[in-house]
């Protein structure tokens, strides 16, 4: 059978030392660390962690980020990304992390203006996370080139103005956690990857402003919005 539609391409992110990740598909965790759960308003302990997506070809390496349309409050988020080779569903926590083949600074950008009004309304987030572009990415480091650990450091700069800094221990749900989590709403299969949650000190980005955000040890994502 003839295809009615050009073949699709593939969205990818580079990996440190070389080589390419295909990416199946983008899940993101909301609210995973407390300080930034109390500054959204919401109570840490009582909400736990819940998930939403974003297009595969939403990621974006380039040093270019588009400030996209129907906004006029973009918001950065600094997370850590999980990249899978492996899946499955129902995964315990020892599965979960075998499937876990590497690492990527993320910013899970959003138009938070649209943001307030879907949870002020009760409709979905789907445009307000999910648009063209809103998915920065670094090179993916694979796990066994680096040590990530609790006292890892994560931090977003703007201009170089340090506004959200943080260390992965402050996530209330491990990556295997989140993971294992994961797979009990969805089969997850390899090129699937998961923004993680991001600290507090979410803020407003403007065009011409520089970001930079990084994780120790893995390659920085530096863009300016335009
Ligand atoms: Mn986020």
């Amino acid at each position: 059978m003839s295809k009615l539609l050009p073949s699709l391409s593939q969205p990818y992110v580079l990996v440190e030392g070389g080589g390419i990740f295909p990416v199946r598909r983008i899940y993101c965790v909301g609210r995973n660390y407390a300080d930034h759960a109390r500054e959204m308003g919401s109570d840490p302990d009582r909400e736990p962690p819940f998930f939403f997506s974003k297009p595969a070809d939403a990621v974006i390496q380039g040093h270019h980020v588009p400030y996209p349309p129907m906004t006029s409050d973009l918001h950065h988020e600094v997370e850590l990304v999980l990249a899978l080779a492996g899946g499955g569903r129902d995964l315990t926590p020892e599965a979960a992390d075998d499937a876990i083949w590497g690492y990527a600074v993320g910013v899970d950008l959003t138009r938070r203006d649209l943001q307030a009004e879907a949870k002020d309304k009760g409709r979905p987030w789907d445009l307000a996370k999910g648009f063209d572009h809103s998915a920065p990415i670094g090179r993916i480091t694979p796990r066994t080139a680096v040590d990530i650990g609790n006292a890892t450091a994560i931090r977003l700069s703007v201009d170089g103005t340090v506004k959200q800094q943080g260390t992965l221990g402050q996530m209330s749900w491990a990556p295997a956690e989140i993971v294992a989590r994961l797979s009990a709403y969805v089969a997850l299969k390899p090129g699937d990857l998961i923004f993680t949650g991001t600290p507090s000190g979410v803020g407003p980005l403007q065009r011409d402003q520089h970001v930079v955000a990084e994780i120790e040890g893995l390659s920085k994502v530096m863009f300016t919005v335009e």
